[in-house]
């Protein structure tokens, strides 16, 4: 410890001078836009304003007319949020955060008197703060400081490049913005980004693109589950956004060409991208469709109604138009039957009725197919399990005859089970041929000949990574997994359940192979 600094603001100290550095000799910020908050502290609770950090601020040279302090509400963080929300044994701790101040925004008095850092007109943004984890809450509901305190950072890209540019708007830094002038050429044609009406789907579009081209990047296709599902959401709403303003026929997968220029230098591998481009046209093309004939049947709802009651009991007969706005319930009918999203109801379509009762409904309805679903797995599908186990043994051999014929690079990109056949889908770098089909067939067939055991073995994920056991790769693995040995032959995580030896499954035949992507195979097997 140096001089009389504590431990509180020793570690302070340190994390505040490299911030500092970082923003105004590094990146070299005009220090009389910067502006910081401290906390103010909370008598409730008996914890003390953060002087430390206003002390370290000020011999950092900063005036202290730019040094602004706040309450818990916005300069403390826990997990669950202010001091009195916190549960015993929660850490949390004050944060100091700087703000950068663009001098051209008039500050706009309905928020408020005077400007300052928190201030809600767009004169300050926010670049980065640093949270000091320095107590806990104790049982009695006293702070006790921490052992070993530390500082969680947190600085953002696009802000701070906003900052650079003094310019507020994130979508005109570097990062966004090739894609931005993408869209004003190709996309919005009839339209500018500065058009005020159309400057939300701009950003929209422009951002969610970024967001489906990782994910996409990542190894992630559109599905109806988990990520895949964040990937549908994303690209539906930006195919919205195409549908209100641009050309219904322009294709929003040519703005993965400004991504892929945007991050070449700093991910190389990102130029995989043009070869995905497909994934994202049959999957926008498909919800064009769907959504034109949805959003039909919505204008069609919408005239069905009048503002006008009729006649004392027409409305009980259904005769001539229905009364009213439209209801949650018919909402709730509308996206079951045509799988348009609720926020593109509420924010595109301007609903403006009670959504928390449609998604209400929503999930009543998610758990009631749910349940039935369970149920037709142990009413239907129970009888066949032995056809089920089977087929998915089956799939643990195709998975290393796939890659012993085609190459290290395939990877597994779902299956999907029938007492009928078996599907599965993987990527492969080089293209299946016909012959190809035979070799693996081949091999599977040998393999299933030579009566190999099936045993599973639970080992350490890092040991199972190491003996090359095949993974699904977009699967988040526990720390233990079990490994899957068919003979010495395949290695594969899984849960299971297995055939106790490959001589129970017969012998399989692949029927049918197709191209569902770029380097994207799916094979049909009996
Ligand atoms: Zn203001
Ligand atoms: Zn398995």
């Amino acid at each position: 410890m140096m001089g009389n600094w504590s431990l509180g603001d020793y570690f302070k100290k340190e994390q505040i001078s490299w911030f500092w550095e970082f923003l105004t000799s590094e990146l070299g910020l005009p220090k009389d836009k910067l502006y910081v908050t401290i906390f103010a502290g909370d008598k409730k609770n008996n914890l003390p304003p953060d002087v430390d950090s206003i002390e370290i601020w000020k011999k950092l040279g900063l005036p202290e007319n730019r040094i602004f302090k706040y309450g818990p509400e916005k300069n403390w963080w826990s997990r669950a949020g202010v001091p009195d929300n916190m549960p015993a044994g929660e850490p949390g701790g004050p944060d100091s955060e700087v703000f950068y101040e663009f001098t051209q925004v008039t500050h706009d008095k309905k928020f408020g008197e005077k400007c300052h850092p928190n201030c809600d007109c767009g004169r300050f943004m926010e670049i980065g703060n640093c949270v000091f984890m320095q107590y806990k809450k104790a049982p009695s509901g006293d702070f006790q400081e921490l052992p070993a305190m530390n500082v969680d950072f947190g600085g953002g890209l696009e802000r701070i490049l906003a900052a650079l540019n003094d310019d507020p708007d994130v979508f005109l830094t570097s990062v966004f913005k090739k894609i931005i002038e993408e869209i004003e050429i190709n996309i919005f044609s009839k339209f500018k980004y500065t058009d005020k009406n159309v400057q939300y789907s701009f950003r929209i579009l422009a951002d969610h693109i970024k967001a489906a081209s990782f994910l996409l990047f990542s190894g992630i296709t559109p599905s109806n589950k988990a990520q895949g599902y964040v990937l549908r959401r994303l690209l539906r709403k930006s195919v919205m956004q195409v549908y209100k303003w641009g050309d219904q026929k322009s294709k929003i997968s040519t703005l993965i060409n400004p991504v892929i220029d945007i991050y070449k230098n700093s991910y190389p591998e990102i130029e995989k991208l043009i070869d995905m481009k497909e994934i994202i046209d049959n999957e926008t093309d498909g919800f064009m469709i769907t959504l034109k004939k949805a959003l039909d049947k919505w204008h069609k709802l919408l005239s069905s109604k009048s503002s006008v009651p009729g006649p004392v009991g027409t409305e009980l007969v259904g005769v001539g138009p229905s009364y009213g706005p439209i209801t949650p319930e018919e909402v709730f009918e509308f996206i079951t039957t045509y799988g348009l999203p609720l926020d593109i109801i509420v924010n595109d379509l301007n609903w403006t009725g009670d959504f928390k009762k449609v998604e209400k409904l929503l999930n009543e309805h998610k758990t009631k197919s749910r349940a039935y679903s369970v149920g037709m797995f142990k009413g239907g599908l129970a009888d066949h399990a032995v056809q089920t186990i089977k087929y998915h043994t089956a799939t643990h051999l195709l998975h290393q005859a796939l890659f012993d014929v085609l190459g290290s690079d395939v990877r597994q990109e779902g299956s999907n089970i029938t007492v009928e056949r078996l599907r599965f889908d993987f990527y492969s770098i080089k293209k299946l041929e016909e012959n190809d089909l035979r070799k693996i067939e081949e091999i599977i067939n040998q393999k299933i000949k030579e009566s190999l055991p099936v045993e599973f073995k639970i080992v350490p994920k890092d040991e199972a990574l190491k003996i090359g056991a095949r993974s699904f790769f977009r699967e988040k693995y526990p720390e233990m997994v079990k490994v899957y040995f068919v003979g010495s032959y395949s290695k594969e995580f899984c849960g299971g359940p297995h055939v106790k030896n490959t001589s129970e499954i017969g012998s399989l035949k692949i029927y049918k192979f197709e191209k569902i992507g770029s380097n994207l195979y799916r094979i049909y097997a009996k």
